[in-house]
């Protein structure tokens, strides 16, 4: 079954073309790939699927429902949620109060309830704050729930991020580069615990991702855009092996030298 496709998707900025009649399908309970190089519109891809930006021509679907033109809360309550390349965090609240800032789309609770502390306001925050706490021990954070986001390692915070994401309840969660700045030990902790999103609670993983090497220990199937253009698709292997997929990030990094040396 496929969960989100998008078809011809064309994102433009000005005369940059970001995505260029992008074809992209992820099915359900799998770990989905989608690697390039910098700048190759990745990021801007998950910011079209989850309202944020609006694609210029194409459409996505989200179990057969059009939802491209949506606003980002709407996609959160229809089951997607993402986490951000640079970790967006409300620093000075604790991780319990992050996670429960995302839990906000399903809370029945209105602001008159908050105002007066209506009965169902009071069961409705209990209720948060016991799944909030749930979350926190299922992403190892057990005990660090009063702890400000910013007092917390690196690697806790993207798992903390990635906590807040489940708070919505997503079918479909897109991770976007969740061991950027990671040391190797970290790295391998994330992996293990994307495969356990998606194997003990069956969510579906759509990752960016830089390393190779995660892309081949935790994905079923990879797509590779350059330049906005999809220049690859298959099995992690597959891809890794593909020339124009080489050539891609080789002359990226020989784009990049010049500049690199000249700072
Ligand atoms: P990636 O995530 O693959 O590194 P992005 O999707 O962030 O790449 O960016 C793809 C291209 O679109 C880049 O050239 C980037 O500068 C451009 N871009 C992304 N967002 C915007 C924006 N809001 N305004 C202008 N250009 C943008
Ligand atoms: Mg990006």
């Amino acid at each position: 079954m496929i969960l989100l496709s998008s078809r011809d998707l064309i994102k433009r900025f000005g005369g940059l073309v970001a995505l260029d009649r992008f074809n992209f399908e992820v099915e359900a309970r799998s770990i989905r790939g989608l690697i390039g190089p910098n700048g190759s519109g990745k990021t801007t891809y998950f910011n079209c699927v989850t309202g944020f930006y609006r694609a210029d021509e194409g459409e996505t679907l989200f179990r057969g429902t059009r939802i491209d033109g949506l606003t980002p809360d709407l996609v959160t309550k229809l089951g997607i949620a993402r986490t951000y390349q640079n970790i967006r965090l409300f620093a000075n609240m604790t991780a319990l109060e992050n996670i429960l800032v995302g839990m906000h789309p399903h809370l029945k609770s209105t602001w008159i309830g908050a105002l007066f502390g209506t009965a169902t306001t009071r069961r409705d925050e209990e209720e948060a704050t016991a799944a909030a706490r749930e979350l926190l021990a299922w992403v190892g954070l057990k005990g660090k729930g009063d702890l400000l986001a910013k007092n917390l390692p690196y690697g806790e915070q993207r798992r903390l991020e990635i906590a807040r994401a489940l708070a919505s309840r997503p079918s479909l969660l897109l991770l976007d580069e969740p061991t950027a700045g990671m040391n190797p030990r970290e790295t391998v902790e994330m992996m293990n615990f994307i495969r356990a999103l998606r194997d003990d609670r069956g969510i579906t993983i759509l990752l960016i991702e830089h390393q190779m090497r995660v892309v081949l220990g935790i994905c079923d199937r990879v797509t590779v855009l350059d330049h906005g253009v999809k220049i690859a698709e298959g099995t992690p292997r597959e891809v890794h092996d593909d020339a124009k997929v080489i050539e891609a990030y080789l002359g990226a990094r020989r784009a990049a030298a010049p500049a690199t040396a000249k700072a």
